[in-house]
């Protein structure tokens, strides 16, 4: 029988599995996962270098389904299980071989514009990397080789075409991999994206905050944390495409990448022409950042890059009274103001009966339950939530400490999601050390909670 480890809290995925029939077991360590056939893991790159033998899916920018489907894909090409050989699915496992292939190229050009090499030790480099990352996959090995070798002189341009992010074809990193975008289907209503699920302590496989809220073809990007410009392009959507940035407050946990995303997403031929930025403080971050920037945006713009969508064409919603309201491309946003340290708003995005509410940093308020009633999504502060394992005992307690009266507890968020009664609570800005399960399930029963609980990652899809 096959095993499959799911890195720990990837409770949904284990359950889909299990419901399936595979024994899927929950692993918190590397080398807990030696044994299994395939491994579910956050990020990848983690294991670089490891001895784990079996697959590894990636849970990034993808629904639970999309994971149990690779898993299963994966251990067909294994031949772990058997595959159903309707001709939808071979071809299907064809793109993803191919697109594995193309995965190894792009990795072994990158590998090369870091360290220069003669052409020999190129050569070699993209050999190794495709018979490393292909081994099961023999019969198109050859043929793979040799249109490798060929392209060899080509990786450098391709490299600069994939760094410059604006390559033609429009793909991403994530499709590069043979990976299916989160981004690749429109939605019929809403759907959320935990771009960034972290807090603002640096932390490795989890970003600082940044949540999508999608509706349709049209994006809402609420905050932006470190690296949230590189996750987006990751996941599938690059910063251009990205037209309503909003603020739930100014912390640099919530607003670290915004250069990045404001010039990143504007510069070029094919950058964004118009940005609507909504929140407290906004008028202050963008004339501080135009002010900043001065020289090097119109350096930019003197290449040959439009001024609108940057210098001009900026449309400011700045907070500055109790209540807000402003409709976005079709969808009704409301905000109201929420107990934090820095002025701080919860945003409300309404649209054909569906809603969205992201609270921002919040300590306990009556207010945000009647705010987020019966939200289809609740995406909530939760700071407190988390085990702070990866910190000793006394310094966890000193943080926790620390953060009492800006961030609600677990109890905390458990009421208010009860009495909002949300359909599903997200929670994320997760502290070190991943979210503590038990005890958040039992503070939100206790509450009542009727709803789904979601532990946040970083690019996890959360459909209503
Ligand atoms: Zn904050
Ligand atoms: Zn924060």
């Amino acid at each position: 029988m096959v095993k499959i480890a799911v890195e720990h809290p990837f409770t949904d995925v284990q359950r889909a599995l299990k419901k399936k029939g595979y024994q899927a077991d929950m692993v918190k360590r590397t080398i807990e996962a030696i044994d299994y056939d395939a491994i579910v893991v956050r990020n990848q790159n983690v294991f670089a270098g490891s001895r784990i033998e079996g697959s590894l899916v990636e849970t990034r920018g993808r629904s639970v389904n999309e994971i149990v489907e690779e898993v299963e894909e994966r251990l067909q090409r294994a031949g772990k299980i058997a595959g159903t050989a309707n001709a939808a699915k071979s071809s299907s496992s064809g793109s993803f071989t191919s697109g594995v292939i193309t995965g190894a190229l792009v990795g072994a050009a990158a590998a090369l514009l870091a360290a220069p090499k003669s052409g020999k030790e190129l050569q070699s480099t993209v050999k190794e990397k495709i018979s490393g990352d292909n081994s099961d996959d023999t019969g198109k090995l050859d043929q793979a080789k040799e249109k490798a070798l060929q392209l060899t002189g080509q990786l450098k341009e391709k490299a600069m075409e994939i760094k410059d992010k604006k390559g033609s074809n429009g793909s991403s990193a994530g499709q590069q991999k043979g990976k299916t975008s989160a981004f690749a289907t429109v939605p019929e209503g809403f759907r959320v994206v935990t771009v960034g699920s972290g807090n603002p302590l640096t932390e490795i496989g989890r970003n600082s905050p940044s949540t999508l809220v999608q509706f349709k073809d049209k994006y809402f990007l609420v905050d932006c944390g470190a690296n949230t410009t590189s996750t987006l392009l990751e996941l599938g959507l690059p910063a251009e495409k990205i037209t309503n940035m909003l603020f739930t407050h100014q912390h640099v946990d919530h607003n670290g990448d915004f250069w990045t995303f404001f010039i990143d997403g504007w510069q070029g031929s094919d950058g964004r022409r118009a940005l609507n930025l909504v929140g407290p403080q906004v008028q202050e971050l963008y004339d501080t950042t135009v002010k900043f920037f001065k020289k090097d945006l119109e350096y930019r713009a003197s290449l040959g890059t439009a001024k609108d969508g940057a210098l001009t064409n900026v449309n400011i919603t700045d907070f500055t009274e109790e209540h807000h309201s402003l409709e976005l491309d079709g969808v009704k946003i409301t905000a109201i103001p929420v107990p934090h340290t820095a002025p701080t708003y919860a945003y409300r995005f309404e649209a054909e009966g569906q809603s969205v509410v992201i609270s921002g940093d919040l300590a306990y308020t009556d207010n945000l339950a009647p705010f987020a009633k019966g939200a289809d999504i609740l995406v909530l502060d939760g700071m407190m939530t988390g085990t702070f394992s990866a910190l000793s005992e006394k310094a966890a307690k000193n943080l926790r400490d620390g953060l009492e009266g800006s961030h609600a507890t677990t109890e905390e968020l458990a009421k208010m999601a009860a009495d909002a009664g949300a359909k599903k609570a997200v929670l994320t800005h997760i502290g070190l050390g991943g979210i503590d399960t038990e005890y958040v399930k039992k503070a939100f029963s206790d509450a009542n909670f009727k709803g789904e609980i979601v532990p946040a990652e970083d690019g996890l899809v959360i459909n209503p």
